[in-house]
């Protein structure tokens, strides 16, 4: 499976010898890992902001590969899609995948072995068993009503 995410041409080990805000875009974007689990839905608990997981995955995602299948133009089908930047981290922090790399990177932690920057291969997430390949539901099979009916928590 090709990797469409560029990881060429890159510093050795870039993103532990800068801060995120100094990441060039070509490094940021190579900080994905493709796990797939930012394109579940998630809910939220009003009250208390806990955020629980769910299979059902946007209608975008296609989990055998676990990519986005209109990327470059997504928000036009799918307008609430976050960019993730380093300026706007901090308050996504919280929902983010705790194995997704700006997360760790944010929190000060170091990536994975798995991580494709590391590994070399971008198979190496799925091989893992950290990503969501295999395991989602379309949302458009799955009422919003029911969501509560597939959390899951979160492969580590
Ligand atoms: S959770 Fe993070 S690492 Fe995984 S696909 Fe989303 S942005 Fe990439
Ligand atoms: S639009 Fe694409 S990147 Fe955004 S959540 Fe959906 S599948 Fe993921």
């Amino acid at each position: 499976m090709t990797d469409p995410i560029s990881r060429d041409g890159l510093a050795p080990r870039f993103w532990e010898n800068k801060p995120l805000s100094k990441l060039s875009k070509p490094e940021w974007e190579a900080l994905c890992d493709g796990c797939g689990k930012c394109c579940l839905n998630k809910l939220e608990d009003e009250d208390t902001g806990e955020v629980a997981l769910t299979r059902v995955a946007c209608r975008l995602f296609d989990d055998s590969d676990c990519r986005c299948t209109q990327y470059p133009i997504r928000h036009q089908f799918v307008p609430e899609c976050i960019v993730l930047t380093p300026k706007n981290i901090s308050e996504h922090a919280y929902w983010l995948p705790r194995t997704c790399a700006y997360y760790l990177l944010w929190a000060g932690q170091p990536l994975y072995d798995w991580h494709p920057l590391i590994s070399g291969d971008s198979a190496t997430v799925h091989e893992a068993g950290v990503s969501m390949q295999d395991r989602t539901v379309p949302e458009f099979e799955v009422g919003e009503d029911d969501w509560e009916d597939h959390i899951i928590e979160e492969p580590t």
